[in-house]
Order: C-alpha cells, then sequence, then structure tokens
C-alpha cells in the first residue's frame, strides 16, 4: 500500500456519530449554530486568545482578514509558502512584496524586512513554516516602528507554544488552516484569531455576505461559514489533538534517530523554549550524495510518496509569469530550499518501522 505524506486524523466513528446527533434534533446545519458557538469557545480556550472566528477554510479566512484590515498597498510576505498565501494578497488587491527567509526555520528573515519597507507598504504577512514559529519579537518590533499590521499565516502551527503562548496570539491576527491534512482538522475549516473587537465583528460579517443584521449590509461579503459537520468534527478532533501530536513526536524522534549527523542533511531545528506540533518533517538535501530530486525518484519507485514543499516558490508560478518583482532570483535563499527540501511521511499513524524502512532506502 502506498505511504503518502499524510493521513488525516479522525476520531472514533461513535464519538463522530454521538456528536452530530443533535443535528436531527434541530435541523439546523449552518449559520453559526450549536457547534460552531463550542467549537469556537473550545478552541479559544486551547489557543488563549481573545477573539476567534471561524470560517469554511484557512484560504477564505486568510483573504476576509486582509478585508477586514482594508488593505490596499504593498504586503511583504514570503514566497516559500502554499500557494494560498500569495493568492490571498492578489485576489484582495494588493501587491506581494517577496523576503527571503532564514535558512534555519525557513521563516521570513526580519533582518531583511526593513529594506522593503516603503510608503506603499500597507501590512508584514510571514508564515509559520512547517510549525517553526516566525521571530514574532523582531517582526513585531519593526512593524511597529513603522506603524504596520503584522498578520500571520499560522496554517502550520496550531498547537505549537512559544513560552506557554499559543501561535494565535502573535501579532494583530492569525490565520489557521484546518484542512484535512493539517495537524488538527474540522474536514475543511480555518479560522482567524485576533485581539481587536472591531476585527472579530468585521469578520463575522464579511464570512456572512457583509451582513450584519437583517437590515444592515455595511460590507460587499462573500459567503465563509463553516457548516455544522465541519465544527462537530473539530470539536471531537480537538479532544483527542495531545494523543496526536504525542504520536508525531514519536514519529519525528524516530526519523531523528536515523538521519542524525548524516553529512549532507539537515534536518529541523527544534526552536528554544518552544513546544512544537510536528506539523512536518522536512529534510534538506544539500551536499548529500543525492540530490533532492534523485531520493524523491527512489522513494516513489517503492511506493512512498513524500512532498517538494515548497517547490516551486509561489513567485515562479505560471500565473505570476512576467508579473514584475515575481522573481525567484530575488529571494536566493528560498530559492535553493525549494530546489533542495523534501517533506517525508508524517502523521500520527505512521509505524515507526515504516520511518525505518524510509530511511533505509534514503540512506542506503
Ligand atoms: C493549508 C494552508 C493554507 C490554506 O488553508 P486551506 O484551509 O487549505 O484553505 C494557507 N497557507 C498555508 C501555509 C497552508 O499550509
Amino acid at each position: 500500500m502506498a505511504i503518502n505524506v499524510t493521513r488525516s486524523s479522525m476520531p472514533p466513528f461513535e464519538e463522530y456519530c454521538e456528536e452530530i446527533r443533535e443535528l436531527w434534533d434541530s435541523h439546523w446545519l449552518t449559520n453559526m449554530g450549536a457547534k460552531h458557538q463550542q467549537l469556537e469557545a473550545d478552541l479559544k480556550a486551547y489557543l488563549g486568545c481573545e477573539e476567534l472566528v471561524l470560517f469554511t477554510n484557512g484560504h477564505l479566512a486568510l483573504e476576509n482578514v486582509i478585508e477586514a484590515f482594508n488593505l490596499h498597498g504593498e504586503i511583504i510576505t514570503t514566497p516559500f509558502t502554499f500557494a494560498s498565501t500569495t493568492h490571498a494578497v492578489v485576489r484582495c488587491g494588493c501587491t506581494p512584496v517577496f523576503c527571503d527567509i532564514d535558512p534555519v526555520t525557513y521563516t521570513l528573515d526580519p533582518e531583511k524586512l526593513e529594506a522593503l519597507i516603503t510608503e506603499k507598504t500597507v501590512a508584514i504577512l510571514p508564515v509559520h513554516v512547517y510549525g517553526n514559529l516566525c521571530d514574532v519579537e523582531k517582526i513585531g518590533e519593526i512593524a511597529a516602528r513603522h506603524h504596520l499590521p503584522v498578520i500571520y499565516d499560522a496554517a502550520h502551527s496550531f498547537g505549537v507554544f512559544r513560552k506557554g503562548v499559543s501561535s494565535a496570539c502573535f501579532g494583530d491576527a492569525a490565520m489557521f488552516s484546518f484542512h484535512a491534512t493539517k495537524v488538527f482538522n474540522t474536514i475543511e475549516g480555518g479560522a482567524v484569531c485576533c485581539h481587536s473587537e472591531e476585527i472579530r465583528r468585521r469578520l463575522c460579517d464579511l464570512k456572512n455576505f457583509g451582513i450584519h443584521d437583517e437590515e444592515n449590509v455595511p460590507y460587499v461579503g462573500g459567503n465563509a461559514k463553516m457548516n455544522e459537520f465541519c465544527a462537530a468534527m473539530g470539536i471531537c478532533n480537538l479532544r483527542h489533538l495531545q494523543d496526536e501530536i504525542e504520536k508525531r513526536r514519536l514519529v519525528a524522534e524516530r526519523y531523528d534517530a536515523n538521519l542524525g549527523k548524516i553529512p549532507g542533511l539537515q534536518l529541523n531545528a527544534q526552536q528554544e523554549e518552544t513546544t512544537p506540533n510536528y506539523a512536518y518533517y522536512p529534510v534538506v538535501f544539500d551536499g548529500f550524495h543525492l540530490t533532492r530530486d534523485e531520493v524523491f525518484a527512489k522513494l516513489a519507485a517503492e511506493g512512498i510518496f513524500p512532498r517538494k514543499y515548497f517547490y516551486p516558490l509561489t513567485s515562479a508560478f505560471a500565473c505570476y509569469k512576467g508579473t514584475p518583482g515575481f522573481n525567484p532570483r530575488n529571494t536566493p535563499i528560498a530559492a535553493h530550499m525549494a530546489e533542495c527540501v523534501l517533506t517525508l511521511p508524517m502523521y500520527a499513524d505512521l509505524p515507526l518501522e515504516t520511518v525505518d524502512r524510509i530511511c533505509e532506502i534514503i540512506l542506503k
């Protein structure tokens, strides 16, 4: 059987059935019903954030938060990310300005940030890549000096805490994805966490056609509401989150034991004072006797499918061909990482013997 890069977490079947039983009594399937309210409360308690708004997916959460901050201009971000981050900026009518990344955390390099700020800059949109937290302190300092909001793409960092503070709390807002492939899923889903009650209210209106109440429509909103079945899935999955992360830790440690201290392999560095979520297991093949693409092909031949994540850079996408500023050469470290990195299979139920087999194939 094929081993894919990920496998979705699911609660016991009976637990989910029990959770959705009430929906057959209420016949209330969406529009901020009981499950939606419950999940919002559960997530706020877990993440320790002031405000939280659920969405139908992470991408629309990101588009909606860009709109909620009323941003029009340049947004400094990273090309070493999933398509969603860059597309959200462009689809909201803003211009992404690409900052290079730190070669250890793969996140936006604050040392290169300030030089990109101009009078057109309206926000900073860094990504907590693989669940590695950005240098939130330095980014925060620079943003404050220039009076710019910081919106984090925290899609990878659900369950990551620094000094006990969750990744939901950094910056002016943080977006999570609860897609099936993420550490915590609601099948499809997402959320925005923020500190401002004003932004929360705008997000609630924006995700429901801009309708504030029956007779008052202050925004040209779309539809990005989470339905009750997805919320119920989230309520169940959240109960099992710590177990899932613990199992992922064992997988990561098994990989570390097999692949540590091998010349030409860069493993993901543990961050200080940070509780990780083991969302991904990236390996950089740089100076190894095989290239990343050769390792990928070798594993694929054995029915194992890791992912070239992130490759290509979003600044190299065909849809942006010829767009000024969309040039991987402007971000050489990100361009290099995109050529060398492979994320290996990582999920809670991945058998440790399979981890050994994957490592054997890579090393032999
Ligand atoms: C998954 C992901 C998204 C998009 O989330 P969806 O819930 O799939 O819409 C955005 N950014 C990053 C970095 C992601 O990994």
